[in-house]
């Protein structure tokens, strides 16, 4: 029993935070950032990852959690927390290296638009950071998530929104296919960035270190509308491994 890892498998993750609405069941907090509790039996008398014993909390809560009861906890897992989802990302560059879909996108504020308005987006605040924009596309009727100015929030009624507390990654997932993911990160070298994404070193004295790219994927379920981590795929057209800098428009879907 004492080997059995600490962090959870993914389905009994994913249980946990739909029963709580993708949101910190605590009354009144709601925070997406979730982790996993132990509480029947408690971790250190005996580590389990049964999810009737467990329950997603945010980080401040989940400190707290030794105060709860299990009974509480029980309690809290039957009722979910139900104002709308929302999160932020805090990572506030004034240089972003984009990667939609297998391409990369340097300077290029409209990464990509579609019939005439853009779809994955940068804008500069006033103090020249770079703000991460995206509208989700569906062929359902029902609202999705939405990124605007790196505030999210999620629409709909989606089968797992996963928002681990580091605040480097969102991926939001709907019954009929819809999926979208964005991941943050650094880079602190070339070497290192040239493990991952080889393409980007074509850009050489134009970008500095440590680089931040911001990787987003997306797929519109029942559709051949695929962006993901090798290739944009839009009606049986697929492109990868392109390098766009200071262009205004990057992919431009008619
Ligand atoms: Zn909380």
């Amino acid at each position: 029993m004492q080997d059995i890892p600490r962090r959870p498998p993914a389905d009994v993750r994913r249980q946990l935070r739909r029963e709580v609405g993708f949101g910190c069941p605590v009354v009144g907090c709601g925070n997406p950032y979730l982790e996993y509790h132990h509480f029947d039996p408690p971790w250190h008398e005996g580590p389990h990852h049964n999810p009737a014993g467990m329950l997603a909390l945010c980080a401040t809560h989940h400190a707290k959690a030794d105060a709860l009861t299990a009974e509480q906890c029980r309690e809290l897992k039957a009722k979910p927390q139900s104002s709308t989802v929302r999160g932020r990302f805090e990572w506030m560059r004034r240089e972003v290296v984009a990667i939609v879909g297998g391409n990369y996108y340097h300077e290029t504020p409209h990464m990509v638009v579609f019939r005439g308005a853009p779809l994955i987006w940068f804008e500069r605040d006033e103090e020249g950071y770079l703000l991460l924009s995206m509208r989700m596309l569906t062929t359902s009727h029902e609202g999705r998530a939405q990124l605007l100015a790196n505030d999210w929030d999620i629409a709909g009624d989606p089968s797992d929104v996963e928002s681990p507390p580091n605040g480097s990654y969102l991926r939001v997932r709907y019954p009929n296919g819809d999926d979208v993911q964005v991941q943050f990160r650094q880079w602190d070298s070339a070497e290192s960035l040239a493990l991952k994404h080889p393409r980007i070193l074509v850009l050489g004295d134009e970008i500095s270190y440590p680089l931040v790219t911001v990787e987003i994927a997306m797929v519109v379920g029942g559709t051949d509308v695929r962006f993901d981590a090798r290739s944009s795929a839009i009606g049986g057209l697929t492109m990868t491994g392109s390098v766009m800098s200071r262009c205004g428009a990057g992919l431009v879907i008619g």
